[in-house]
């Protein structure tokens, strides 16, 4: 900011201390001014009307509270965003970038507002798709925030509630396949998590191959190895039987669990990831339940 050679009176020297800042030099034009913060002796550029009219706000300050909010909040503060002041770039404990108003961190620190990152629910949404046998296209072309465009395997394209997709309430309008009642797999992936080491993926899906290979996210350096699928008669035995197993394992083997910080930053989900020292046991599991005849 280079200083403009013009007086600078006295009251503004009073006004400007009342308000707990002190005038280093004017800039920039006749309007504006170089003040300097009493709190962190910073300075920043702010309008001279505005110093008669309001309390000028320090803006290294203002970051310093929202970089402490953000903390509050289990956040990074990154930076503020260009295109609009009002809002900030954050870290999220999964690791990706999101978009918010500082003022949200104070209500997410405060338990008042949960935290949803864009990227890890659009990967949810479309991993949940996959394991029935369609892709997610997109959002819902006729507007409606409870759909979505799907397209099923026989190149077909739809609009599916999504809640209706979760429980398999719809069947494909061109093949007439019902997800739930078509054939479907569990399966048990072996991969290798950077900072963790060897832990094991226990799902369904209508294909896991692909399953594995386009949704998870999975890059070479995971070393993803399919470990066993078990084939189900439905898609809808195949989601009952892995929600039974998952509360299984989780009641019993609470310690197995990875924390879903430990997995975000590598796949697509959130849940669902064990120690690889359960492996013997989810094994076990898998062919018990290939054994016991569908009821
Ligand atoms: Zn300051
Ligand atoms: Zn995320
Ligand atoms: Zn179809």
């Amino acid at each position: 900011m280079p200083a403009i050679d013009l007086p600078i009176p006295e009251a503004w020297h009073d006004l400007a201390h009342q308000k707990g800042m002190t005038i280093i030099a004017r800039v920039q034009d006749r309007y504006h001014l170089a003040l300097a913060c009493g709190t962190c002796g910073r300075p920043s550029k702010h309008k001279i009307s505005a110093l008669r009219a309001c309390q000028p706000q320090c803006p290294h300050c203002l970051e310093a509270q929202w970089r402490a909010a953000a903390e509050q909040a289990g956040l990074e503060y990154l930076r503020r965003d260009p295109e609009d002041m009002m809002y900030a770039w954050y870290r999220a404990p999964c690791g990706h970038e999101v978009r918010r108003q500082p003022d949200r961190m104070r209500q997410i620190g405060a338990g008042r507002n949960g935290l949803r990152c864009e990227t890890c629910h659009a990967a949810r949404e479309a991993a949940e798709a996959e394991s029935c046998g369609w892709v997610l296209i997109g959002s819902d072309p006729e507007g409606d925030a409870n759909y979505r465009l799907y397209q099923h395997g026989c190149g077909h394209q739809q609009r599916i509630a999504r809640g209706n997709l979760q429980t398999g309430r719809f069947s494909c309008g061109c093949c007439g396949e019902c997800w739930s009642a078509a054939p479907s797999w569990l399966y048990l992936l072996r991969l290798h998590l950077p900072g963790h080491g060897p832990v094991v993926k226990l799902g369904y899906s209508r294909n896991p191959q692909s399953r594995m290979r386009h949704q998870l996210g999975m890059t070479a350096e995971l070393g993803c190895a399919l470990v066993v699928s078990i084939p189900m008669a439905t898609g809808h035995d195949a989601l009952k039987m892995e929600k039974r197993l998952h509360r299984k394992l989780r009641r019993r083997y609470p310690e197995a669990v990875l924390p879903r910080e430990a997995i975000a930053r590598h796949l697509n989900l959130v849940s669902e990831i064990y120690d690889a020292a359960l492996e013997p046991v989810i094994r076990t599991e898998l062919e018990r339940i290939a054994r016991t005849p569908a009821s």
